[in-house]
């Protein structure tokens, strides 16, 4: 990965956001610029200097993982230590005004790194650069990203084999880890979400002690981490025989998504590819059974930026791995969702997911 590259955009993006250094606390973001995967770190880039901060647990992996910046391991958490860097460090540093990361900072954190500062340091909460630089993923992160994909898509064949009336949800669950583990996922990017009958009509359903009824949708949502990477995809089948109700339902979401898929492409606003979801299910009835936004980007995180909702105007470009899973949900019967992770190209996208849609009946 090009941690380098990187930082170096980040030090030229400080001075038009009026920043002489950004202390960068969230994990995903420190990830990303400088390798890091541990669990206790922060980050300092200033136009010429970046510097990582750790505890010493973390002394042997930052060695072996941590590029670009110089490592300090401290005897105290990495907040306080960059504290006491900015002390020692102000005169050479000339720095005033530091970034940090408000949504990732907790308002303690905050007042105590407030106290330790030299004075003449003041803290302003900085624009999300990282999380901008995030949203479009250079090649060797989409090598990751399809990687982390194909290993969440073969899981969908363990659930179909799991999936039979009577069994708990909890159970299909646990085959599902129990296969990502096996096949070397670093873990599941969120709870798996195996959701049947009355309780699909739930969007966030995670898996239940619920056994699966004779007949009803079983919404199977789930993700691997491999390699640092997330994967996201859902599919909904349905055990017993479908009814014509039924299978007018299933294909308003499947065309649904097919619009926005269509839609998506370079230039093209995030929420232009919500409309084009939300346009097919509205012309089907189902507007109001559609309560959540189309998709959302992936990467380090499961859920980044950008957002794909109702008048969103992020612009779409090349390189942005996004998810696209419209549904439909009826309270009390059951609900679909159905989603596939793309890569945003000047023409439209690359699918990612390699599983069909059809409706499978168990
Ligand atoms: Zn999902
Ligand atoms: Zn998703």
């Amino acid at each position: 990965m090009d941690y380098k590259g990187r930082q170096t955009r980040l030090q030229t993006a400080l001075e038009p956001s009026r920043l002489d250094g950004l202390l960068i606390t969230h994990l995903p973001n420190i990830r990303y610029l400088c390798g890091f995967s541990g669990s206790a770190g922060a980050i300092l880039i200033s136009e010429s200097k970046s510097v990582f901060f750790t505890d010493g647990r973390y002394k042997e992996q930052a060695q072996v993982e941590v590029q670009g910046s110089r490592i300090v391991v401290a005897r105290k958490p990495p907040l306080s230590a960059a504290a006491e860097w900015l002390v020692a460090n102000a005169k050479k540093l000339g720095a005033k005004t530091l970034g940090i990361e408000a949504e990732h900072l907790s308002v303690a954190e905050r007042s105590r790194l407030a106290k330790a500062l030299p004075s003449g340091l003041r803290l302003r909460e900085a624009p999300p650069l990282v999380e901008q630089a995030r949203m479009r993923k250079d090649a060797e992160e989409i090598e990751r990203l399809r990687a982390a994909v194909l290993l969440g898509a073969s899981l969908f064949e363990v659930a179909l084999t799991a999936i039979r009336p009577g069994v708990k949800e909890t159970e299909v669950a646990a085959e599902l880890e129990y296969a990502a583990r096996r096949a070397g996922a670093d873990g599941m990017s969120f709870d798996t979400i195996i959701a049947s009958g009355a309780r699909s009509a739930r969007p966030h359903g995670r898996a239940s002690e619920a056994a699966i009824p004779a007949n009803g949708f079983v919404v199977c949502d789930f993700g691997v981490i491999l390699a640092g990477y997330c994967s996201d995809m859902t599919r909904t089948v349905h055990v017993g025989q479908p009814d014509e109700e039924t299978q007018r339902v299933y294909a308003a979401v499947r065309d649904a998504q097919q619009a926005a898929l269509e839609t998506v492409g370079a230039g093209v606003s995030a929420g232009d590819v919500d409309r084009s979801a939300r346009k097919v299910l509205q012309r089907k009835g189902l507007g109001m059974r559609f309560t959540h936004s189309t998709g959302h980007g992936v990467g380090l995180e499961i859920h980044e930026a950008p957002r794909l909702a109702a008048g969103q105007k992020d612009v779409l470009q090349p390189g942005m791995v996004i998810t696209i899973e419209p549904g439909a949900y009826l309270p009390g019967v059951g609900g679909v969702r159905i989603e596939d992770m793309v890569v945003v190209t000047e023409q439209g996208c690359q699918i990612l997911t390699p599983t069909g849609k059809e409706l499978i009946t168990i």
